[in-house]
């Protein structure tokens, strides 16, 4: 079972559904349980989405690329990892 503690650092990956789904169903339980923390994750809920609104941008391609997220020299082809 949770503490109340440890909401704050697993609640950005609970919004985001990262990590494991044993640990969001934790947080999805004690959630259920605990008021204080529902407000929190409600509330950091809505400062991300203010953050995310006011620095909405286009990425730039060089960001991209450094991220492994755009290759401009592949040919469109699926590579096995091992080769
Ligand atoms: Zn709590």
């Amino acid at each position: 079972m949770l503490s109340c503690r440890e909401i704050p650092n697993i609640a950005n990956d609970y919004i985001d559904r990262e990590g494991s789904t044993r640990t969001r169903v934790m947080v999805s339980f004690h959630l259920a349980q605990c008021k204080n923390c529902r407000t929190y994750v409600r509330g950091l809920k809505i400062t991300r989405s203010l953050v995310s609104e006011s620095i909405r941008q286009p990425v730039a391609d060089e960001l991209l690329q450094t991220l492994g997220l755009k290759n401009p020299d592949r040919d469109g082809s699926f590579k096995e990892p091992n080769e």
